[in-house]
């Protein structure tokens, strides 16, 4: 096996312990996987550092799609059991077109969790002159989608990093304001 994030040659070698619980094989060597923060018990998987800095860059920003596939087995363990409806926070549609595919769905969809799409970005956020401060204050950066049922449903929103919580914070109250009964979120990065 070959790190996706090094290239090294390395054979994945589970612990007895972990033969029990990881249902996924490891896609990066130990050495690599040591180089990530991880947080127990809180809403994100992770801590923002140099490692997932570079990460992010090469997941996003240079689309190497493969690589949603580093935390699925993170992601499945604490997903797997919500009973919540489980939403991801989306792109907008020119973002989507110029990545390609969406990193946050992709995430989901390596770990085989459930989802289902609810929202609708508004806001091209890299398109607008305008400080973040001031869209925040003048814009609905999100919608929801037609015809999705929301009363008195619970949910959890997901998404890849939380930064000062405006995208989170944002979508929940527009589930509440359209009748949600509960909406917690989670994370995979905590900036
Ligand atoms: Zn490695």
């Amino acid at each position: 096996m070959r790190c996706y994030l090094c290239e090294r040659v390395f054979l994945p070698q589970p612990t007895w312990s972990q033969l029990f619980t990881t249902r996924y094989e490891a896609v990066i060597c130990e050495r690599c996987n040591e180089q990530f923060e991880r947080i127990d018990g809180g809403k994100a998987l992770f801590a923002y550092n140099a490692t997932m800095k570079d990460y992010l860059h090469r997941y996003k920003f240079l689309k190497d799609v493969a690589l949603a596939q580093v935390f699925r087995q993170d992601i499945h363990h604490a997903l797997r059991h919500r009973q919540e409806i489980i939403v991801p926070v989306p792109l907008h549609k020119n973002r989507l077109q110029e990545r390609t595919f969406s990193h946050v769905h992709e995430l989901l969809e390596q770990a085989d969790i459930m989802y289902t799409n609810m929202l609708m970005k508004c806001v091209d956020d890299r398109q607008s002159q305008k400080t973040l401060q001031q869209r925040q204050a003048d814009t609905k950066r999100f919608d929801l989608l037609p015809h999705v049922p929301i009363v008195n449903k619970r949910i959890v929103i997901f998404d890849d990093i939380f930064t000062t919580g405006a995208t989170i914070f944002s979508i929940q109250q527009l589930l509440y304001e359209h009748g949600a009964s509960h909406v917690d979120y989670i994370t995979l990065i905590q900036a």
